[in-house]
């Protein structure tokens, strides 16, 4: 038994020298492996870009306060009303964290039967966890999916885009943030799994001379995260080997995303499944609100809230997006000069623009050609 190892081990030892390799051993092994993995991570697969292969294009308007979201509570009439609208460009991020804390409003008020106006992201994370602290919900709503803001978002993790302006920020407000923002961001990571309406994906940020403009995202995140309180993924700069792109300054970070349609289709259904009611209704004034039975009344209608309650501080900021028909076997997306797009199950969907105050919800070709030139672009510096 013994003989047949140490045969064996001469046998290997022979080999393994005869190919060469004996002197480096192990780390020869390792670095082809390595080098394996480097050069798979060159070949990213290509978005087939042509403006044959447009399948959808959306403009959405976000709600934007320059004061930030508006989370609280008012009496009116007969009512106590509950803000929780005016995310800008961060809804979908902070959709479970101001449902939490507009909740805790919701329970100062001894009542069991809760009206809930708007059918969005807000509006849904809002009623689901009103449902799961034991309220009876009922929508009211003008439109569903997929006639809302939220059906018209990127789905990507934000939560400080477009949030607020930088100078309105406040101990109260970034206090608020800290707590939306950590409340959602774990409550998304427990989604992970069920049939991807939550996902990861790698993301790629290649720096060109054209930065992104009116996010104001950098100056905003100095002042509202802490050292605990910082859920964006960090990017790593690529060395040339790593960088699949012909670009010098690629950075690579994961991102986490959400897929839109089966995302608000769980939430609708799941809010019907434990006894919630929907019902449709466009509320013009504040007296629309208060002839509705329920005494609270949570109002999660984003935009809405310029005509009904005459707030004035709302303003849209219209983005437009444009989809490429879906190609499965694209695993990452990628960002450069104000333009990304990101292989989402309902297309490959491209987007970047912001324009302040703008109503329009024509999609312009002009924003269309600059997409499908930006993502050309991209793709004719991928390696090969
Ligand atoms: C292009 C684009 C990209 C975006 N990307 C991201 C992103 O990557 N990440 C992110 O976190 N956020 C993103 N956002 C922002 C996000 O989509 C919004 O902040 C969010 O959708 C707002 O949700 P909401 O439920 O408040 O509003 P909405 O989705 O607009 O829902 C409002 C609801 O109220 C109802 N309503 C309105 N008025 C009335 C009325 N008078 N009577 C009755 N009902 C009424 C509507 O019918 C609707 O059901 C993006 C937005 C856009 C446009």
């Amino acid at each position: 038994m013994y003989t047949h190892r140490r045969d064996f081990i001469k046998k290997v030892t022979v080999a393994a020298l005869g190919a060469g390799l004996m002197a480096t051993g192990t780390t020869a092994v390792a670095n082809s492996v390595a080098d394996f993995n480097i050069h798979s991570r060159l070949k990213l697969p290509k978005v087939n870009v042509s403006s044959t292969r447009v399948i959808k294009e959306t403009v959405g308007l976000r709600p934007f306060r320059k004061t930030g979201p508006r989370i609280e509570k008012q009496a009116l009439g007969s009512k106590t009303i509950v803000h929780n609208y005016g995310h800008g460009g961060s809804g979908w991020s902070l959709s479970w964290g101001t449902a939490l804390i507009a909740s805790e409003l919701v329970d100062q008020t001894q009542e069991k039967k809760i009206g809930l106006m708007g059918c969005g992201v807000v509006g849904l994370a809002t009623a689901r966890t009103l449902q799961q602290k034991g309220y009876e919900v009922t929508i009211y709503t003008k439109d569903s999916y997929p006639n809302i803001t939220s059906a018209m978002a990127t789905g990507t993790w934000s939560p400080t885009s477009r949030l607020i302006l930088p100078q309105h920020v406040t101990p109260a407000f970034a206090a608020m943030y800290q707590k939306a923002c950590t409340h959602s961001y774990r409550t998304f990571q427990r989604l992970l799994g069920i049939n991807q309406v939550v996902d990861w994906m790698d993301n790629y940020s290649i720096r060109s001379g054209e930065q992104r403009r009116g996010d104001y995202s950098d100056e905003l995140r100095s002042k509202l995260e802490t050292p605990e309180v910082n859920f964006y993924p960090k990017g790593v700069p690529l060395s040339r080997r790593e960088n699949p792109f012909k670009f010098d300054h690629v950075s690579k970070s994961p991102t986490t995303i959400f897929n839109i349609p089966s995302y608000l289709k769980m939430m609708r259904d799941d809010f019907l499944l434990a006894g919630g009611k929907i019902e449709f209704k466009d509320f013009k004034k504040p007296e629309d609100v208060d002839a509705l039975p329920q005494k609270c009344v949570v109002n999660c209608t984003g935009l809405g809230s310029q005509e009904i309650f005459g707030d004035n501080d709302l303003m849209p900021v219209s983005g437009q997006l444009c989809f490429l028909i879906p190609q499965p076997e694209l695993t990452y997306r990628a960002n450069m000069g104000g333009v990304y797009f990101i292989p989402r199950r309902d297309g490959i969907m491209i987007g970047g623009n912001g324009i302040d105050g703008n109503w329009d919800t024509a999609p312009d070709p002009a924003v269309k050609e600059k997409y499908l030139t930006g993502v050309e672009e991209m793709m004719q510096n991928l390696r090969s």
